[in-house]
């Protein structure tokens, strides 16, 4: 036995510690199990270190790294059996040693003859995160000695590290906000850089200057709504979207809508009618958030709208509710598009030639208005027109409305 002296322990959990934030902030996941590999070797003084994850939809461990192969297609092809070792780990979430594997009738021989590697010894530990099976951490073969406890206690210590930084990973991975972000700031950003260089050429007439200057400002202004925007889409997904209730008059809101797009809509030669009874009830919920779907919804139907169209914004109690109809003389949605409208990130492919945008209007303002427990309708004729019909209770109860 060659039992390591407490300093040389203590240098192995320092060693573990430093390379925690690296593990925490590697957001590939092929980089990262490949960080875990070697940092299991390193710390166990094995020869080799692999990592099973867990199929859960399967019910299934599957290898997905070892220092001892590259070959992710040979060892995909390697189902591992439920009663094999790592089996046995992943079943009973409990860390194993394994001096001499031919002695365990566990020993699952199809891995070493597959990848040609001979395997003496094995420690493995289950890697769980919240209560989350991951899969299994397993280093190979002590150098020279046999594995000990302490291989043990180190490998579970960098197993429970190892299945939080691969959870993360998988977060980031569903969740293309940061990538979609950073691809909507990024076309902006180009165009601003150009005009820039060209801002500094001598030979441009002042008329040049001021309409490149112009130009300046609407990506500027672009920038701007779109981190807003994806500050609302981050909010909205992390649930810390809050909502605030309030009486108001919906006409009077309505009109202050029609004032802010009133600019863009004459610039197309669009007029917008606002038809109303006389009595329309009061109604309770968060103005700023109903504000933002009515201008999403008006500005949708100027921007879609055909050049002198028209909208028409119709209120009317209906019950409990306020029925608020956006009705414009547009291009209109094929109805195979129909039910995408609202998912993230769809845009129309006339869309994408006609106007810039993220797509995630609609998809913010339906959650919105469910959030209102209300909901919103869309029907359409290519070519002709484009009616949303927005349904709010008179009285919402919003699911998180602020303290
Ligand atoms: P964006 O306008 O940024 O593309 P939205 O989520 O607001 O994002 O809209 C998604 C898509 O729905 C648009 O790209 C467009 O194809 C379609 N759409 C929305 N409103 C209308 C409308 N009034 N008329 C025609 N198409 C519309």
């Amino acid at each position: 036995m060659n039992d390591k002296s407490p300093e040389d322990i203590v240098q192995r959990y320092n060693r573990l510690i430093g390379i925690a934030r690296d593990l925490a902030s590697t957001v590939d996941l092929d980089i990262l199990l490949k960080k875990i590999i070697q940092t299991a070797c390193e710390l166990t003084d094995a020869e080799d270190a692999s990592i099973l994850l867990y199929d859960e939809k399967k019910n299934q461990l599957f290898f997905r790294a070892a220092t001892n192969t590259e070959d992710l297609k040979k060892m995909a092809d390697l189902v591992v059996p439920a009663q094999s070792i790592a089996g046995w780990v992943a079943l009973n979430r409990q860390p194993v040693i394994v001096p001499d594997v031919h002695q365990d009738n566990r020993w699952f021989s199809n891995v070493g003859e597959k990848l040609g590697f001979q395997t003496r010894s094995i420690i493995a530990a289950p890697m769980v995160a919240r209560d989350n099976l991951i899969g299994v951490l397993e280093t190979l073969n002590k150098q020279h000695v046999t594995f000990n406890e302490e291989d043990l206690d180190i490998l579970q210590a960098l197993a429970a590290q190892a299945a939080v930084a691969i959870e993360n990973t998988r977060l980031f991975e569903q969740s293309d906000l940061v990538s979609e972000l950073v691809h909507e700031l990024r076309t902006p950003l180009a165009s601003i850089n150009a005009i820039t260089y060209l801002l500094s050429r001598r030979e441009l007439t002042d008329s040049q200057r001021i309409s490149l200057a112009q130009t300046i400002q609407e990506e500027v202004k672009r920038l701007s709504q779109m981190t807003t925007i994806f500050l609302d889409l981050a909010r909205l997904e992390s649930g810390r979207m809050k909502f605030e209730l309030f009486d108001f008059d919906p006409r009077l809101l309505v009109n202050e809508c029609c004032n802010i797009t009133a600019p863009r809509a004459k610039e197309r030669g669009i007029q917008i009618h606002v038809n109303c009874p006389d009595e329309i009830p009061m109604i309770q919920a968060d103005r700023d958030k109903i504000k933002q779907v009515i201008l999403n919804l008006l500005s949708n139907a100027i921007k879609y709208n055909r050049r002198n169209g028209s909208i028409a914004i119709s209120l009317q109690p209906e019950d409990a509710n306020l029925s608020l109809a956006i009705e414009d003389t547009g291009i209109g949605i094929p109805p195979e598009s129909i039910h995408q409208l609202f998912s993230k990130y769809y845009r129309g492919k006339v869309s994408e030639k006609v106007t810039p945008g993220a797509g995630l209007g609609l998809y913010i303002s339906k959650r919105i208005i469910e959030n209102h427990n209300g909901s919103i309708e869309v029907q359409s004729t290519v070519n002709s027109g484009t009616t949303f019909t927005v349904r709010l209770p008179l009285k919402s109860k919003p699911d998180s409305v602020k303290e």
